[in-house]
């Protein structure tokens, strides 16, 4: 069989030969009971890099000794990129979200001999959900790999936003002490209200995390938490997303990307906000209006946006969000960590192995299987398309 493994590039001072620390925590069991990958071999040190070109997921000693074809690259834009040439004949395509092969419904349709398309993290919505559906394409992913690992990250960047951390860094950089500049936009999260869009994998751990800090939670989901976990949190429920918005301080959202979650937060939805609220997505960055968010950064609407989520990805050198005031945005790296890494790699490789041995993939991988939504995909998802100008990410070349 033929794989196509698109991955980032490696770091411009070439491949890593040492790394920060020797070893990483070994985690049992996620939070909630699942099961971390196990697949019947890993070829890879956990704590590599392995999300970029040279680290290939692990997976060329088990690719080689299977005997397929396995083409690794990075070029995965526009139609002379190596993505596009080689997915004509490609059985199998991985990509990670934080580097996405847009699989638009053009693509899918020359893919002819494709069948399984793999997620190496967590959101499938660079893949045209609907085609995949109708050319009985399976869309798999590796929930809960990068979770906590994105949890944790929202904490960080809701705390950075509120205490405006980033332009007190960089008046150290600048070899100032000018402690009036820092502070004119500096406050406490304590006793802030929190909502959470969304309280799956992430939302929840975020709730979770942030209760020590004294906030006031809330969150609005489709299917509603128990009363035990909203009793044990102190959560509020709302039924809609206006209603949560109108009393927050700070939002974080958690849903993924799909028919019905792209442009939620637009001019519209915004301007029924706090004035000065904070917004923190690092789900994905088509759920808001790009524009909207830059200009409700300028006006005053919004103090402070942060993220790691954009589209398209890579970035337009001039995306709106790489210039906008009050802003702590990153490339896509929250749910690559070093750590994330080594827990979706080996969830690729027991995906691959499953589907080698002709073996039912685990139903919480699944996005799209035999012709329609399943698995998590049903739980999480709506059938339709969100890779609408995904071809756009082109243009960072440029
Ligand atoms: P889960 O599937 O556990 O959670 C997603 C939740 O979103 C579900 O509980 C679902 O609830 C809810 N949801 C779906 N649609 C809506 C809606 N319209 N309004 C409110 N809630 C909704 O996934 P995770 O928590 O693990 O991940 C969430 C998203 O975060 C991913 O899809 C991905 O886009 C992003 N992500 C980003 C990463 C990064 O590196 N920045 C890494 C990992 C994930 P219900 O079932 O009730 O509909």
């Amino acid at each position: 069989m033929k794989i196509v493994l698109v991955l980032y590039d490696d770091p411009v001072t070439g491949y890593p030969k040492t790394y920060a620390r020797d070893t990483i925590p070994k985690l049992e069991v996620y939070p909630d009971g699942q099961k971390l990958p196990n697949p019947k071999r890993i070829d890879f040190k956990p704590g590599e890099l392995l999300g970029s070109v040279s680290g290939a997921l692990g997976l060329k000693k088990f690719l080689k000794e299977l005997e397929h074809t396995l083409i690794v690259t990075s070029d995965k834009d526009g139609p002379d990129s190596v993505f596009e040439k080689e997915l004509v004949d490609a059985d199998v395509v991985i990509s990670q979200p934080f580097w996405p092969a847009y699989l638009t419904k053009e693509r899918l349709a020359k893919a002819k001999n494709l069948k399984l398309a793999i997620t190496a993290g967590i959101g499938s919505d660079h893949v045209d959900l609907q085609a995949a559906i109708a050319k009985g394409i399976t869309v798999a992913e590796v929930t809960f790999c990068n979770s906590i690992s994105v949890a944790e990250y929202i904490v960080l960047m809701i705390l950075s936003l509120v205490k405006d951390y980033i332009p007190s860094y960089n008046w150290v950089v600048k070899k100032g002490w000018n402690i009036a500049d820092c502070v004119q936009r500096s406050y406490d999260l304590e006793g802030m209200d929190v909502g959470s869009v969304a309280a799956g994998h992430i939302g929840l751990a975020v709730l979770r995390r942030l209760k020590p800090f004294g906030v006031k939670l809330h969150y609005t989901e489709r299917h509603r938490l128990s009363e035990k976990v909203e009793k044990e949190l102190g959560l509020t429920y709302h039924e809609n997303l206006e209603s949560m918005v109108r009393v927050c301080d700070v939002i974080t959202i958690n849903c993924p990307l799909h028919a019905e979650t792209e442009h939620l937060f637009n001019d519209r939805l915004i301007s029924q906000m706090k004035r000065g609220s904070y917004i923190v997505n690092t789900a994905r960055g088509k759920i808001c209006d790009a524009e909207a968010i830059a200009r409700a950064l300028k006006s005053g609407q919004l103090a402070g946006y942060a993220g790691d989520v954009w589209f398209p990805q890579p970035a337009p050198k001039d995306h709106p969000w790489r210039e906008m005031p009050h802003d702590g945005m990153t490339p896509h790296v929250s749910g690559t960590s070093l750590s994330a890494q080594a827990r979706y790699a080996a969830g690729v490789r027991e995906i691959l192995e499953c589907f080698f041995e002709k073996k039912p993939i685990r139903t919480e991988y699944l996005i799209v299987d035999q012709g329609k939504l399943a698995g998590i995909g049903v739980h999480s998802y709506v059938a339709g398309d969100t890779t609408g100008g995904s071809e756009r990410a082109i243009q960072f070349k440029k």
